[in-house]
């Protein structure tokens, strides 16, 4: 398979139509590119910053409340601006296969962009732990899927082997190219509203979109593009919350399964963004990023999974501390669609089975 060509160009285009080309083209002045760098890309990026007013209204004093929602990503997470640029990058210095550790989202996208770059793809997954929809995507883009009997850090700590000793390259968080084409959703966010937000919330695993964001805004109030920072807010998971109480976390448990991490590869670097930025970490319970998570969809149409719920979950837990007029900023990292049973499971809204065939009866259970 070729790589499609970096500078996309649709002959007919319309006046005014979308000719969004992928974050790598978008920034590149900002990212370790040359034009060497082949670039693999599906186009990810230019995600959608959309207003949350029933949120802001829970609570009020002008504070406004937009979600970031990196769900509508090309495999449904912000993992993708990630992978564009580790992918792209390990085609560059000639790698026939890559690897990862996942909790599902980094597995889903290493397979596509793998499989785009023409590489095999090697994911490492906790057995039982990695949501449906995740599992489904690695499988069908063709990836090698090993699921292990142990969790997240136990597979890093496989693939970091792997890595040392076999012609594979590793793209879980800790490749540095990862974090910069992650760093792109800050400057999205920037360039829609003008300046950084007064507040970052986002939940927390390894810690390395965190790690991401900062670097995203730092460069960018740098180059001129925003004239303040924002406080960064991180969430973690009540069951898996390292950064919160300082110690790593022996068997962390979270039904959000993406940030079930009890030692975040990038521990250093968000305790760095925390004090930089005078953040927070702050532990959300599962029942808190439930009640968010159908908020999110029932009130604002927005459908995330339950670890993107951990932004919002956590700004209503700690809403007193937000500032009067405050513009703030909550991260949805995945799609609702990643993890369907979880939806139906603890869905609040009953499917009305058992209908006799019959218009009138359909029409009854309507409520007429
Ligand atoms: C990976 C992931 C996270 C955690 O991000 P880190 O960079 O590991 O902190 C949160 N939510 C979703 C949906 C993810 O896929």
């Amino acid at each position: 398979m070729s790589i499609p060509p970096t500078n996309l160009s649709y002959p007919n285009i319309a006046k005014g139509a979308n000719n969004w080309q992928g974050l790598i083209e978008t920034y590149r002045s900002y990212l370790p590119v040359s034009k060497a760098t082949p670039v693999v890309t599906l186009l990810e990026g230019n995600t959608p910053l959309i207003p949350v007013p029933g949120i802001a209204a829970k609570i009020g004093r002008g504070v406004k409340v937009y979600v970031k929602y990196d769900g509508l990503n090309p495999t449904g997470s912000f993992k993708d601006r990630g992978m564009t640029m580790a992918i792209s990058k390990a085609k560059e210095e000639g790698a026939k296969a890559v690897i990862c550790a996942s909790t599902g989202n980094t597995s889903a996208a290493a397979a596509a962009y793998a499989r785009r770059a023409d590489m095999k793809a090697f994911v490492v997954i906790p057995d039982g732990y990695v949501a449906l929809g995740k599992l489904a995507q690695a499988l069908l883009y063709g990836a090698e899927v090993i699921a292990i009997n142990g969790n997240f850090d136990d597979a890093l700590d496989i693939v970091r082997q792997l890595s040392e000793n076999y012609p594979v390259t590793l793209v879980n968080s800790v490749n540095p190219y990862r974090l910069q084409g992650q760093k792109t959703a800050a400057f999205e966010v920037v360039d829609v509203l003008g300046d950084a937000p007064d507040w970052l919330c986002i939940p927390v695993g390894n810690a390395g979109n965190i790690s991401a964001y900062w670097m995203g805004f730092t460069e960018y109030h740098q180059a001129g593009k925003c004239a303040r920072l924002p406080k960064m807010m991180g969430f973690q998971a009540a069951g898996a919350a390292p950064l919160v109480s300082g110690e790593p976390v022996k068997n962390p448990d979270t039904l959000a399964t993406a940030i079930r991490i009890g030692n975040p590869a990038n521990w250093h670097k968000a305790i760095a963004v925390r004090e930089a930025s005078g953040g927070e970490f702050n532990p959300v319970t599962d029942t808190e990023i439930l009640d968010a998570y159908r908020l999110l969809a029932s009130e604002e149409g927005v459908f995330c999974e339950p670890a993107s719920a951990a932004s919002v979950a956590g700004l209503l837990k700690v809403k007193e501390q937000v500032p009067d007029n405050a513009t703030v900023v909550c991260v949805l990292t995945g799609n609702g669609l990643k993890d369907p049973d979880c939806a139906v499971k603890h869905s609040q809204n009953q499917l009305k089975q058992g209908i006799p065939n019959d218009l009138e009866k359909v029409a009854k259970v309507m409520g007429f």
